[in-house]
């Protein structure tokens, strides 16, 4: 048995548990959808939500209810709803196994949020690559649709809810959320310059929420068992609830872990996960996916909630924790991350799109101990000239390895530096001989 009590990893962790909306159900599924549509006021769900504490799991942690709230009131046009299941960080892996193994306990969420804002129709943006968890969520939408859980008159309350399935082409910069509208209205995914913010202009100009996979799925159990509930487990009350942290690398057992927000990275690193693969010691760790700069087994005893990695210098991010033992090579570990970036910046923007380049190339000249000591001051420089200088948070993301790893490991670049000026320095007297 897990040692914290799981609650949406909770159905599929039973035996037998295959995720069908009959399975689901007997497990008390739609049971929360029930209890409101038709009977609670959209408002006083919002505000459940509020009060709650449940903040958004994609990457940002919003608040979810307060978001709502920036949609226009009495509005009465037509709002959207957008589940954002781009789930691209490297590293992270989560709203993968919520949609495929236990998709209604989404679309319950997905339902409850359409409810509460005033939507009829939601999108759920799925990662292209996906293509199970699409078929999945396909079938499962079908199967909520015939039991009147969705579509027309939802539970005969007059009431209308659909959802969409829309798989995307495979870019990870749709995850933003404002490239996800355009890529969704047909268009090339770039982030659009805000303001305006989806909330007043969103899909095709309407009115739009968008969240997270993770966060619509704990709506059900919010509204069940109450918001207390959810507000006392974790760090209340900024840092409420559970999280599913996906833990890759170097650890015995990698995986999905939901576990209350505010156990340490010691916890999870070496209870949850099983500690170091080969017992080597921990060299470095990623708390939040790809976009959040790394830590050092100094930081262990950080709290896994939003504002004590923030505090240690990183982010909470997507939950993607990314473990590394002694002996991985660090400078080689930032140019990986950053050929990623670079390899996904959409190009809207020249800081983004020329400086990924410019950082990539010093990077593998560094790396094939052909750098120059000034090519640290370089790429600090090229960093603090993309960071806070883009239309979309990717520029933020792409410089956190290096910085990061430059802040930390800064002598392993030096030493690959000292090596390259010392074969220059062999071959500098030989080239003279030659000629
Ligand atoms: Fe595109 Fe990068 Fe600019 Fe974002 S920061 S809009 S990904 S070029």
């Amino acid at each position: 048995m897990p040692k914290h009590e799981p609650v949406l990893l909770k159905n599929m962790l039973q035996p037998g548990y295959t995720g069908s909306l009959a399975d689901y159900e007997r497990a008390g599924g739609y049971q929360a959808l029930k209890k409101v549509v038709g009977k609670v006021a959209p408002a006083d769900v919002t505000a459940m939500v509020i009060k709650s504490g449940l903040r958004g799991r994609g990457g940002a942690g919003f608040p979810t209810g307060v978001k709502w709230n920036f949609l226009p009131k009495d509005y009465k046009g037509t709002k959207y709803l957008c589940c954002n299941a781009d789930e691209s960080e490297p590293g992270t892996f989560k709203d993968r196994q919520l949609m495929e193994r236990d998709p209604h306990q989404v679309l319950e969420g997905i339902a409850i949020a359409c409810y509460a804002i005033g939507a009829e129709t939601a999108y759920i943006y799925i990662r292209g690559e996906f293509v199970l968890g699409s078929k999945i969520l396909d079938q499962a939408v079908t199967e909520a649709r015939a039991a009147g859980y969705l579509g027309k008159n939802v539970l005969g309350t007059g009431v209308n809810v659909d959802i969409w399935v829309h798989r995307g082409a495979g870019a990870y910069i749709c995850g933003e959320e404002t490239a996800l509208l355009e890529s969704l209205e047909g268009k090339r995914g770039l982030p659009r310059v805000k303001p305006p913010f989806p909330a007043t202009s969103g899909l095709y100009g309407k009115p739009t929420v968008i969240n997270n996979v993770e966060t619509l799925a704990n709506l059900p159990h919010i509204v069940n068992r109450g918001p207390e509930w959810f507000a006392s487990i974790g760090s209340p009350p900024k840092s409420a609830g559970t999280r599913i942290f996906c833990v890759s690398g170097h650890v015995k057992r990698p995986g999905n872990y939901e576990v209350p927000m505010g156990i340490t990275c010691r916890e999870l690193i070496f209870e949850q996960a099983g500690g170091m693969r080969g017992d080597k010691p921990l060299k470095a760790f990623i708390p939040g996916g790809a976009s959040a700069p790394f830590l050092t087994p100094d930081h262990l005893d950080v709290k896994l909630d939003f504002e004590s990695v923030a505090q240690a210098g990183s982010m909470l991010g997507s939950g993607g924790v990314t473990v590394m033992e002694e002996g991985t090579d660090m400078v080689w570990a930032a140019l990986r991350l950053m050929e990623f970036f670079h390899h996904e910046s959409c190009g809207k923007c020249s800081p983004c799109r020329e400086g990924s380049s410019w950082l990539v190339q010093t990077l593998r000249r560094i790396l094939a101990k052909r750098g120059r000591m000034e090519d640290l001051e370089t790429l600090v420089q090229l960093c603090n000239n993309i960071a806070g200088r883009t239309v979309c948070a990717f520029g933020d993301a792409e410089v956190a390895p290096i910085l990061s790893t430059l802040k930390y490991w800064r002598p392993e670049y030096e030493a690959l530096i000292r090596e390259a000026e010392a074969h220059r320095a062999h071959e500098l007297p030989m080239a003279a001989a030659r000629h």
